[in-house]
């Protein structure tokens, strides 16, 4: 089955709020077999909304909109979608005392006049009670089986309604065996996406009807697949197989997959060969650290680190040499050697992590442009050193090191 969504506010379109509705419907209903081929966001204005679920209406003949149910002056949905189907607004008397009795069980307040719009109803419509706030959904079908469906635009009654009533009641409509949309997702680091691209040769334009989409970001590039023509059994087998010709492909830069956070695979690798972990953080100031203890249960490997900023801290607490400074530089790769090898003699572990670079936007020089990050991790075999020019802003740069500081590590680890 395919669906249109139309999400509903100015402050969608003003950039106010995120669109998290349209997000959201479009995960849930893809679990089951749902497909959404249409997204449009329109302000709060009579006609916009009318001409957007008409359009969407004549398309797919599916429609689900969020928002402008409520009962401002703002909120338009209801009188639009009516107007364009050709229905009268009445009162529905059962309604208005649901909403009387909300608000006196959650604030023992009466409930205001203005509240009885949200209890007009087109003529033919179906009410789909909401028990997560006060207007209820609706539903509207035309003579020729064409229908939309009306949510409110708080994102958490939005859920619930589509939890409780729209995923039943539209998993009806699909039928037994349904086709499924499932991903399996490749997670790629340390690798650029033409490079990747490249490696990948035909795979790169997918398999058998498992189109293939290059997701890029700070921890590295996903590889995402997507089944969207099969049963759910066949989806994930086709999709199993497919992801392991991804894996044999792309080989070492392959990571973990789905969600795999980088820094807990690290600590799990370290976990199992009873090594402790040290960080020396220079221009990404402690968010190393803070990545790793972001994992439950790092105290057994992690230790802890030392944020050496400034060049003082790099010689008195880590021993790094004032040669090295003065011949290479802070942001070298001796100083980054030297801060891995420091942080673990003085912290006691086997494994020393270091990161050196300049985030910017200032300081960068010809030599050393701005991105260019050192990292060093020591004793998990040689130090292995990698130096690389990082492009972004100093967040970007800042977190890219930090997931190259762990690959290297888990590079090093690999061969233990
Ligand atoms: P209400 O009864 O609160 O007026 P409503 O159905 O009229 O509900 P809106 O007024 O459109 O909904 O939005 C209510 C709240 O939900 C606002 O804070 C709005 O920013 C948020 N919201 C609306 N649409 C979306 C969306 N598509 N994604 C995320 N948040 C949204
Ligand atoms: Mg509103």
């Amino acid at each position: 089955m395919q669906v249109e969504i139309v999400t509903i506010g100015d402050e969608l379109l003003l950039g106010f709020t995120i669109d998290t509705n349209a997000a959201y419907l479009a995960r849930t209903l893809a679990e089951i077999g749902i497909e959404i081929v249409h997204r449009t966001t329109v302000g709060d204005d009579e006609d916009r909304i009318a001409a957007a679920v008409r359009d969407g209406i004549e398309r797919t003949g599916a429609v689900i909109t969020t928002g402008g149910l409520g009962p401002t002056s703002d909120d338009r949905t209801r009188p639009a979608i009516a107007k364009l189907f050709g229905r009268e607004l009445v009162r529905d008397d059962g309604i208005v005392e649901q909403i009387r009795q909300r608000f006196w069980r959650m604030s023992s307040a009466k409930m205001p006049e203005t509240n009885i719009v949200q209890a007009m109803v087109p003529t033919g419509a179906h009410v789909l009670e909401n028990r997560h706030g006060t207007a209820p959904s609706l539903m509207l079908e035309d003579e020729k089986g064409r229908w939309v469906i009306m949510l409110p635009g708080v994102p958490r009654e939005m859920r619930g309604l589509t939890n409780d009533t729209i995923i039943p009641l539209l998993r009806e409509r699909v039928g037994a065996a349904p086709i499924a949309i499932v991903s399996r997702t490749v997670r790629t680091t340390g690798i650029g996406e033409s490079a990747l691209a490249e490696r990948l040769g035909d795979l790169a334009k997918g398999m058998d009807g498992l189109p293939l989409a290059f997701l890029p970001g700070w921890e590295g590039a996903d590889l995402r697949l997507t089944s969207n023509s099969l049963p759910v059994d066949a989806a994930v087998r086709a999709l199993d197989e497919a992801a392991q010709k991804l894996r044999e492909a792309v080989g070492s830069f392959v990571y973990g997959g789905e969600r795999d956070d980088l820094a807990a695979l690290v600590l799990a690798m370290c976990r199992e060969r009873s090594l402790t972990i040290a960080t020396a953080e220079s221009c990404t100031g402690g968010l190393l650290g803070a990545r790793v203890t972001a994992i439950p249960g790092s105290s057994d490997v992690y230790v802890g680190g030392v944020v050496a900023y400034d060049n003082s801290v790099k010689t008195k607490l880590l021993g790094v040499r004032d040669a090295s400074l003065s011949e290479h530089g802070a942001v070298s790769e001796q100083v980054a050697r030297e801060m891995a090898e420091g942080c673990a003699r003085a912290l006691g572990t086997r494994v020393g992590m270091a990161i050196t670079g300049i985030a910017g936007p200032g300081g960068g020089t010809a030599e050393k442009p701005v991105g260019t990050v050192w990292i060093a991790v020591a004793g998990a075999g040689d130090t292995r050193t990698l130096g690389r020019v990082y492009v972004g802003d100093r967040e970007e740069i800042r977190l890219r090191a930090t997931q190259a500081s762990l690959d290297q590590l888990r590079r090093a680890l690999a061969l233990l």
